[in-house]
C-alpha cells in the first residue's frame, strides 16, 4: 500500500496528536485509554472528513472541477469540512442538507456547522427528510453543467473508495505513532456513519497486517448493515490499492446499541459522555457522532468487554461545531 500513487492536496495538519487520557482512564477504572485527535486536523475546526478530502479534492482538481455538490444532514460535520476545503482550492462549494432530526430550533437550523457553511460561503439548500439526496446531487449536478459548469458530486460524508484512503493514511500514522513509542495498541474504536472512516481504518490496520481488531460504534443503521456497508466499500478501497483480498469479512465489527431513537437524536448516554470527558479531559466531542462512540466505548469498559491493563485507541473524529446546533440537549451546561 502506497498512498503516494494518489492525487491528494494538503489540507490537514498532520499528524494529528496521540495522546493518553489519564483523568478518564482513572476515572472509568478498567483500560488504558488513548485518543487519537483527529479533531486536530486544522481545517476550519478540524475532523475526520479533512482526511478524506486530501484526496477528494485532489480528484476533483485532476477532473477540472469547478464546483463541488455534497450532502449531509442539517448539522452535517461533512459539508462544513467540504465548503472549507473547496474555499481553500478556489471552487465554489454547494450543499443540500436533509432535515433528517425534524428539528425546527434555530441552533440547529442556523448555529454551529450551518453557521460556519454560510460563513465560507458555501450554497446551502435544505431539503425534507427522507429526500433520494443522491438523486438531488444529480439533479443539481445536471442543472450546473447545463449552466458551463463542471460539478465534482462528492458523496455524504465523503465515503467512496477515494475518500476512504484518508483513513488508511490515518491507520498507518497511527501504527508509526505507536511503534515510535512502543505502545501496544490492543483495541482500536471509532464512530461509524456512512462507513469511509472504519472502511479506510479497516485496510490500514489489516493491510499492514497490525493484528489491532477495530470496532466501529454505529450512529444511525443497525449493526448487520452497518458491517455491510463497511465491508463493501473497505474491499473498493483494497482494490484501488492493490490488496484486494486484504480485508475479510470478520474484521468488519459494528456495534449499533447506542444509536438511541435515530441519527443526530440525542441520547442520555451521549450527554453522559460528552459531559464526562469535559469535566475528565476537557476535550469536546459532539453530540451526533463522537459522543455516542464514546458513549459505547465508555458502556464497554463499564461492563468489562475492555479490560484493565489493556490500551484502548479511541479515534476522536471531530464535530464540535456541532454541539452549538444542540444547546437544548445538555441543560446542565446552559
Ligand atoms: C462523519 C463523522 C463520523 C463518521 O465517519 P464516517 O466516515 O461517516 O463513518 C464520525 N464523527 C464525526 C464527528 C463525523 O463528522
Amino acid at each position: 500500500m502506497h498512498l503516494s500513487r494518489f492525487p491528494r492536496v494538503r489540507l490537514a495538519h498532520l499528524p494529528t496528536p496521540l495522546e493518553h487520557l489519564p483523568n478518564l482512564s482513572k476515572c472509568l477504572g478498567g483500560p488504558d485509554i488513548f485518543i487519537k485527535r483527529d479533531d486536530c486536523t486544522g481545517l476550519a475546526t478540524g475532523g475526520n472528513k479533512t482526511r478524506k478530502l486530501e484526496f477528494l479534492i485532489a480528484d476533483a482538481l485532476d477532473k477540472n472541477a469547478d464546483v463541488v455538490l455534497t450532502q449531509g444532514a442539517v448539522q452535517s460535520n461533512h459539508a462544513r469540512q467540504t465548503a472549507a476545503a473547496a474555499t481553500r482550492v478556489g471552487m465554489a462549494c454547494e450543499i443540500l442538507l436533509e432535515n433528517r432530526t425534524e428539528y425546527t430550533d434555530r441552533d440547529y437550523m442556523e448555529s454551529g456547522n450551518v453557521f460556519l457553511d454560510r460563513l465560507f460561503g458555501a450554497g446551502i439548500a435544505h431539503y425534507p427528510r427522507d429526500t433520494d439526496m443522491d438523486a438531488a446531487m444529480a439533479e443539481r449536478a445536471e442543472a450546473l453543467k447545463a449552466a458551463g459548469k463542471t460539478p465534482y458530486i462528492i458523496p455524504g460524508g465523503g465515503s467512496n473508495s477515494v475518500g476512504a484512503l484518508g483513513y488508511v493514511n490515518c491507520a498507518i500514522e497511527t501504527l508509526a505513532q505507536a511503534n515510535d513509542r512502543s505502545l501496544r495498541i490492543d483495541h482500536f474504536v471509532t464512530a461509524t456513519g456512512s462507513a469511509g472512516t472504519q472502511a479506510g481504518l479497516v485496510v490500514g490496520l489489516e493491510g499492514t497486517n497490525s493484528g489491532i481488531p477495530l470496532l466501529g460504534i454505529g450512529v444511525r443503521a443497525p449493526k448487520e448493515k452497518q458491517e455491510e456497508n463497511v465491508y463493501r466499500l473497505a474491499v473498493k478501497t483494497a482494490e484501488l490499492l492493490g490488496v484486494p483480498d486484504a480485508v475479510a469479512r470478520n474484521k468488519v465489527v459494528a456495534n449499533s446499541d447506542y444509536v438511541g431513537d435515530g441519527y443526530g437524536i440525542p441520547t442520555d448516554s451521549m450527554i453522559e459522555a460528552v459531559t464526562l470527558m469535559a469535566r475528565e479531559e476537557a476535550i469536546l466531542m459532539d453530540p451526533v457522532y463522537s459522543g455516542k462512540g464514546l458513549a459505547g466505548l465508555i458502556d464497554l469498559i463499564r461492563s468489562g468487554h475492555f479490560k484493565k491493563g489493556e490500551n484502548v485507541v479511541f479515534l476522536h473524529t471531530g464535530g464540535s461545531a456541532g454541539l452549538f446546533g444542540y444547546l437544548d440537549a445538555f441543560p446542565s451546561a446552559a
